[in-house]
């Protein structure tokens, strides 16, 4: 059949729900999750491959249980160093010399009573494969050798210029949304007029990849990662860290544009020379594999969103890497747009569901940001080991599983503190923050509160006249809600446990969003109208509907 319509002397403009710009944690982590909940994207990414250094190593456990929610976390557990091995982190002039300060030595904390997954030690070069080929099996299509070459937004959405920069060849995508997913030397933010504030560019640096043997002295040290304080190295500091590989290790030194130094002057004589003064051992046989340049800086978006262009990871918020917190924070970007996009494109939320992601990321970006930051103070600046780091008086859980949303996409109970960062061991699933993990059964088989989460809003509750209410209210607003009645015959409360530790009573519920924050507990009884009025306010409906 013949479509008169279509007129054949205009290209072909290619339609995507979603246009993810860069490869990474960031974006990758954005398909993923957005393929989980049914929304088709196309990725662009100028380089070849994925990250080919290993750049971000270790998973936090919210990390790893957002993974577990895509079914990747076993894949991203058995890529990593094994996390009940030592794992020392120190400050010292190098690998063989004596520590000045220790600041971690194991990782093998026990979080069965907080989750029911651990951290991962993966390098990004061996997860983002690992998110690429999960999001292509739900429908991501990974573009390499593509770049982004400008793009226009209106009311409906994003006009993209791409080129394939093997072919030269050009292409015009329409997308619903564009995510702006392209790191810390992103275009995407500048060319939607957003701007950004912070401690702005602090330093460069020279990372190196090489093979060497270190033989006995790294016995039982395989994972250390040392920052290094060191007048003999080139900058003065510098850092040296394991890789997932035996015998592969990086080592990064400093270098400072404003005295006229480059990252080209630095030749491969020059980067063994800086390799041997940290590892210690001046005659040591070093191959190098790599080099690589980065700037080390603290600069955080002025907003995320612009209209439908959305930013992510690095593009949103570059933080020195001191704290290993950057590219976890670049999936959990990925992992709290998937669900807010997803449900804005299919009509379950309104757009301004959107401006929660601005809100809720940025508030964290800027805090974990301000960590990393205090954290290079100490770790690696001439002189700061004994200086408190970002981490200073705060217990090591609730950087872990403290943070909160606040003003965001949640119905905050009127006695709110509205703070940020919680103390996990007191946390009681208020609104706004993590509905807490607690052993259930399911079918004989353990299972965790936190195995409900991720599909979809869950209501949590003892009575199940809560399922006749979410029924009602799905119909009425067009919002899947998944009731799991806590207590009955399907999942076993053995400890009697829920009802205290979610607020919630005999007769409450407790709303959970897909990201496994509580967005809304009630202690009242079965109560359509109240929840229709919280899943409103929560995604942005009107009230009529
Ligand atoms: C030495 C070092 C060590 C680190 N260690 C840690 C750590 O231990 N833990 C941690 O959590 N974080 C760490 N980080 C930080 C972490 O690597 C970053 O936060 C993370 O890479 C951010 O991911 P991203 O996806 O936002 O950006 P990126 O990984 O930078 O990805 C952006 C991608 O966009 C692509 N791109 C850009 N523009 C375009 C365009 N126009 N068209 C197409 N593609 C484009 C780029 O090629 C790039 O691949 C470290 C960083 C460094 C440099």
């Amino acid at each position: 059949m013949i479509d008169s319509s279509t007129d054949r002397s205009q290209p072909l403009v290619e339609q995507v729900p979603v246009l993810v710009v860069g490869a990474g944690l960031a974006g990758l982590s954005t398909a993923m999750f957005l393929g989980m909940h049914g929304i088709t994207s196309l990725v662009v990414e100028r380089h070849a491959t994925t990250a080919t250094h290993p750049k971000a190593r270790g998973q936090m456990p919210t990390v790893m249980e957002a993974f577990r929610v895509a079914g990747i976390d076993d894949a991203v557990r058995r890529a990593g160093y094994d996390t009940s091995l030592p794992m020392e982190i120190v400050i010292g002039p190098s690998l063989l010399g004596t520590p000045y300060k220790t600041l971690v030595e194991s990782f093998d904390f026990d979080l069965t009573s907080i989750s029911p997954t651990g951290m991962g030690m993966a390098s990004q070069e061996a997860v983002e494969p690992i998110l690429a080929d999960r999001a292509g099996a739900w429908g991501a299509r990974v573009q390499f050798r593509t770049e982004l070459d400008g793009f226009t937004v209106d009311d409906e959405g994003v006009t993209a210029e791409l080129i394939d920069l093997q072919t030269g060849g050009r292409r015009t995508v329409r997308a619903d949304y564009l995510v702006g997913a392209d790191g810390w030397r992103t275009t995407t933010r500048g060319a939607v007029g957003i701007g950004a504030h912070g401690h702005g560019a602090l330093s460069h640096w020279v990372n190196t990849i090489f093979r060497a043997d270190l033989g006995a002295p790294m016995e039982g040290r395989e994972f250390a990662l040392v920052y290094l304080q060191n007048p003999e190295l080139q900058g003065g500091t510098g850092v040296f860290g394991g890789t997932d590989e035996p015998g592969r290790y990086v080592l990064s030194f400093a270098f400072d544009p404003e005295q006229g130094e480059q990252f080209s002057d630095f030749t491969e004589a020059d980067c063994i020379e800086q390799i041997r003064i940290g590892i210690g051992d001046l005659d040591l046989e070093v191959e190098l594999l790599d080099r690589a340049e980065t700037e080390f800086a603290h600069r955080l978006a002025d907003s995320y969103v612009a209209g439908r262009v959305v930013l992510a990871g690095d593009a949103a918020h570059v933080m020195p890497p001191t704290g290993g917190q950057g590219g976890n924070t670049a999936v959990l970007d990925g992992f709290d747009l998937g669900w807010k996009l997803a449900m804005i494109i299919k009509g379950e939320a309104g757009p301004g569901l959107l401006a929660s992601y601005d809100v809720e990321r940025r508030a964290f970006g800027e805090w974990i940001a301000e960590y990393q930051y205090q954290n290079l103070l100490q770790r690696m600046t001439p002189g700061g080991a004994e200086k408190d780091g970002g981490e200073a008086g705060r217990d090591p859980l609730d950087l872990m599983f403290g943070s909160r949303v606040v003003d965001g996409a949640v119905c905050p109970e009127p006695d709110d503190d509205h703070e940020l960062v919680e103390h996990v061991v007191t946390a009681d699933s208020r609104p706004g923050s993590r509905a807490q993990h607690v052993w259930l059964q399911r079918d004989g088989e353990q299972i965790s509160t936190r195995d409900l989460f991720g599909r979809s809003f869950v209501i949590l509750a003892a009575d199940p006249a809560w399922r006749q209410a979410a029924g009602q209210v799905s119909d009425q607003l067009g919002v899947p809600l998944d009731v799991q009645v806590v207590g009955g015959d399907d999942l076993v409360d053995p400890a009697a446990q829920f009802a205290a530790r979610y607020g919630v009573g005999e007769d409450g519920a407790s709303l959970v969003r897909p990201d496994g924050f509580v967005a809304w507990r009630t202690e009242g009884a079965a109560d359509p109208a109240a929840l229709a009025d919280a899943v409103r306010r929560v995604l942005s409906l009107s009230t009529v509907g």
